[in-house]
């Protein structure tokens, strides 16, 4: 993990509320969490929980419906100068779970790295922004043959990696991977987790990683946050929350992940979560710290009884 304790980005008291029909989703429901410089935040929760919306969110896609988005100290939402969002778009990019569909099918794999550069006027010339391209194809384990295909000739890995390139060729600080490998063969996953990992250390890249398990975010991530029903139920270095897990929705996630020992499988048992156990009462949960670093959405009464078992 980064000694670096700077924060790049501050969620504060995030919601995101849709109006869908007469009713309102509540997407994202009161979440605060801070991503510090150079680390990969793992976010993670059954589909549905509010991931996706919560990267949008940070990446301006939407407006937040109230709370705010820090990065560097600057909020990104509210009244924004061209100049201003343009910086913005530059510092934060996004790769996406189906590279096929976030590739323009009708653009050469150049065009479709390059527009950014384009948009940014970041190359000097057409030499420049050529050899660009193919700096960045190789950076992502490409080369240069490649430039001139269509993204159909490609295998899904292969098309996320056109997907990093295009995310890098703006030569952004942060990078949202929403679910960036959930679509891919379990070999090839570990290849792409490692290209972010050596991309990270070379560049100082910052990582907020999406993804709705927790096998494979643990080798990615510094830090994790779950997300159940809009809302962080449980934060805490990827290390401790594997170690000490502590929400019941975290217990059940890790119940979930298959282990190749058959030791290990024989007597793995499934927890499946059942929210009504917290019985709330009229009490609205918060994050409380229970052990050093590690938050657990929970009621007063929970918070006395984790203590005493975790601490
Ligand atoms: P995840 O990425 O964890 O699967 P999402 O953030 O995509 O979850 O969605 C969270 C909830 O918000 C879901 O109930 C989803 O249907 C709803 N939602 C997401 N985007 C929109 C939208 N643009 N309009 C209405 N509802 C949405
Ligand atoms: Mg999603």
């Amino acid at each position: 993990m980064s000694n670096n304790r700077e924060k790049l980005i501050e969620v504060k008291n995030v919601k995101q509320y849709f109006k869908v029909g007469g009713g309102v989703v509540k997407a994202i429901d009161d979440v605060t969490f801070d991503i510090y410089k150079g680390e990969t935040f793992g976010l993670v929760g059954e589909s549905g929980s509010g991931k996706s919306t919560t990267g949008r969110t940070i990446i301006r896609l939407y407006d937040a419906t109230a709370g705010e988005v820090l990065f560097d100290g600057e909020n990104v939402h509210g009244k924004k100068s061209k100049a201003d969002l343009k910086k913005f778009n530059r510092k934060m990019q996004m790769i996406f779970q189906d590279p096929y569909a976030s590739l323009n099918p009708r653009m050469t794999v150049a065009d479709i790295i390059a527009e950014g550069i384009d948009i940014h006027g970041l190359a000097k010339n057409k030499e420049d922004r050529m050899r660009r391209v193919y700096e960045l194809l190789e950076t992502v384990g490409l080369n240069r043959e490649h430039a001139s295909r269509y993204p159909h000739e490609f295998s899904g890995g292969q098309r996320q990696r056109i997907g990093i390139a295009r995310a890098l060729a703006v030569e952004p600080e942060f990078i949202i991977a929403d679910e960036p490998i959930s679509a891919l063969d379990v070999s090839i996953q570990a290849q792409v987790v490692n290209l972010l990992k050596k991309l990270q250390k070379e560049k100082g890249l910052t990582y907020l990683f999406i993804a709705h398990d927790l096998s494979m975010v643990k080798y990615i991530s510094d830090r994790i946050g779950v997300m159940y029903h809009g809302k962080i139920v449980e934060l805490a270095t990827s290390e401790e929350l594997y170690e000490h897990p502590i929400h019941p929705y975290t217990k059940s996630l890790l119940s979930a992940i298959p282990l190749p020992d058959p030791d290990y499988e024989r007597n793995r048992k499934r927890i499946v979560y059942d929210p009504s156990q917290h019985n709330y009462g009229g009490e609205e949960p918060v994050m409380r710290e229970i052990r050093p670093g590690h938050f657990v959405l929970c009621s007063e009464a929970e918070y006395k009884r984790y203590k005493e078992l975790y601490q």
